[in-house]
């Protein structure tokens, strides 16, 4: 492409919209244009980047099995008022009316749509099992669209649901979507985890979010630094910062349980000084030799948050106590009373050991490690974390390595639906046996325009974007010293632009008629990985240019030899 023929339309100064510096880069570097709140243009330049995401996209989702197809953006309020969502979704959800009155909606995601087709469509288990997936425009009102494409109200996602007619079959499909996002987030040169995520309001038995790392996240995520252990901290806002200790609440109540023994086996095994994280408690615990028990006993929202702004692991004196009249004295706690979410919080004590607490809502420590942690209300469904109250250097629930946390994008989510939707929409196929079954569904979502931001967020430097080659617009970029003022140097351009594309690369040829400092600086902005400069001085010696998008300084390449180079 010639720039020519490709207006770069970039900015020099940052726009006063934009917060973050992918949005920034996007607007600087002529990717997107603002319509209103929420809505962008891609430009040629952006729409190019875009493509190259949705491509891997749809080539891991075809070959993992996925079938494309394509559903309507705007959809009938009856099939949502079928699955309940008509009232329970709430503003985020775009709806209006046609000429006859008629409720709709714009798709916020298609899960009432897809079951309604497979509800007409599927007969028999023996279709089983099907993944269909479609790449389109989603709309959500986001309360506060923000942070250009990323956080927008019209979007693209990749949106994929999948149907079974039992849950081995759906385990085995969920495990490939992960292995697919896996490839998929690999494949476009992203720094991503991913982690358990909470079911919330979709509901659903277990569910993953991929998150690309960026402080510019807006959700927090758990991962060990040793071990596979992962989960995403709903920090769903900021919470004010608390900055002093407050008093303990009356809500504790002390009782004696029969752990003592499994704590002791822990303490031992895990080396002390141990520390726990639970929805409300932190109990962090240390045995110096014969002196007895060290404990801090935290507990509470407002005095969590109290600890995490001063970052739990710098806490100087953790409280000491000498017996437990003295930890009932401390916390004030009278029998009887209930803990800050309503159930008997339990901890107990054991003077040559340690304080470990647990609270009754199915975490709790009876041998099991998971103990002194509300991983989660079922426990049995392992590691899908409850981590609200999580601290930087909690033990990981698997007890191996501790807690790092960092911010991260959301751009992949996936989840086993179970049976939620094809039961309120009744969709069902014959089994085996001739019987109607109800069909087992996952869903599985890309946020594939955030991915762009998100890309850009992750990859950038003071001078701007820094492609993935992936997903880089052009990947090569050539940029003539005075092309106008030379024929000569126009012919060797032209020739060398025409030899890359051949050899397969996407060529961007500066043939503007600008100052050498004026094309790099647009070009670094824009982030092409390699340029490459041809001046009538490197053609009398035979050279070429050469500078990566990340490299200090150039070199000079022989010309026969650059194909092979870029390489
Ligand atoms: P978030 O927590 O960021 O609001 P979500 O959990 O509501 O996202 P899902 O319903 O899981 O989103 O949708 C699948 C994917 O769509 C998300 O993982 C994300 O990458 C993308 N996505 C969701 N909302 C937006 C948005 N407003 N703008 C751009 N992409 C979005
Ligand atoms: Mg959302
Ligand atoms: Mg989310
Ligand atoms: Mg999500």
């Amino acid at each position: 492409m010639r720039v020519s023929q490709f207006p770069l339309t970039t900015l020099k100064e940052i726009p006063a919209e934009a917060e973050i510096v992918s949005h920034q880069l996007m607007l600087r570097a002529g990717l997107i244009r603002r319509l209103a709140s929420g809505l962008y243009t891609w430009l040629p330049l952006g729409l190019r980047v875009l493509r190259k995401v949705e491509h891997v996209v749809r080539e891991e989702m075809d070959a993992a099995g996925a079938l494309e197809i394509m559903m309507p953006c705007v959809q009938p309020a009856e099939l949502w008022q079928e699955s309940a969502r008509w009232e329970k979704y709430g503003p985020e959800l775009l709806r209006f009316k046609d000429r006859h009155q008629r409720e709709f909606c714009f798709g916020p995601t298609h899960e009432e749509v897809i079951t309604d087709i497979a509800r007409r469509e599927l007969r028999s288990y023996k279709q089983l099992p099907l993944n269909f997936y479609q790449i389109q425009t989603k709309f959500r009102d986001e309360i506060r669209p923000r942070f250009g494409v990323m956080r927008s109200r019209e979007f693209i996602m990749k949106d994929a649901y999948s149907f079974h007619v039992d849950e081995a079959s759906l385990d085995e499909t969920y495990r490939r979507m992960h292995e697919t996002y896996t490839r998929i987030f690999t494949r476009l040169g992203l720094d991503f985890r991913a982690v358990a995520a909470d079911t919330g309001s979709i509901g659903g038995d277990a569910s993953h979010e991929f998150h690309v790392l960026a402080d510019a996240g807006e959700d927090a995520i758990a991962f060990a630094d040793a071990g596979d252990y992962a989960a995403n901290v709903e920090l769903a806002e900021a919470t004010p910062g608390i900055t002093e200790r407050p008093q303990p609440s009356e809500a504790l109540r002390l009782v004696d349980t029969p752990n003592a023994k499994t704590i002791q086996a822990l303490v031992e095994q895990f080396e002390l000084p141990i520390e726990r994280t639970i929805k409300t408690l932190i109990v962090r615990a240390s045995v110096e030799a014969g002196s007895g028990l060290i404990a801090l006993i935290l507990r509470g929202d407002h005095q969590l948050n109290a600890i995490k702004a001063e970052k739990l692991p710098e806490v100087a004196s953790p409280l000491q106590f000498a017996d437990e009249a003295e930890i009932r004295a401390a916390i004030g706690a009278g029998p009887g009373s209930l803990g800050p979410i309503g159930l008997p919080i339990p901890f107990i004590v054991d003077r040559s050991a340690a304080v470990i607490s647990d609270f009754g809502a199915g975490a709790n420590i009876d041998g099991q490690h998971h103990f002194g942690v509300n991983w989660n209300r079922d426990v049995s469904l392992g590691p899908v974390a409850d981590l609200r109250n999580v601290v930087e250097g909690d033990y990981s629930p698997d007890g191996k390595g501790r807690l790092r946390i960092v911010r991260g994008i959301e751009v992949g989510h996936i989840f086993k639906l179970g049976r939620t939707y094809s039961e309120r929409l009744n969709a069902t196929v014959l089994d085996e046996q001739g019987q109607p079954a109800v069909l087992s569904m996952g869903c599985y979502g890309i946020g594939v325009s955030r991915i762009v931001g998100a890309a850009i967020e992750q990859n950038h430097d003071a001078r701007g974007i820094v492609w993935p080659i992936p997903i880089a617009p052009f990947q090569v970029a050539i940029a003539p010293i005075n092309l106008h003022k030379s024929q000569r140097l126009r012919d060797a351009v032209d020739t060398l632009y025409q030899t890359l594309r051949e050899a397969g690369f996407e060529v961007l040829l500066d043939d503007r008629d600008v100052r050498p400092g004026v094309m790099f600086a647009d070009l670094e902005l824009i982030g092409i990985p390699h340029r490459i400069v041809l001046s009538e001085r490197g053609l009398d010696a035979g050279e070429a240019e050469y500078k990566g998008r990340q490299d200090a300084e150039s070199r000079q390449v022989p010309l026969g030899a650059l194909v092979e180079f870029l390489r």
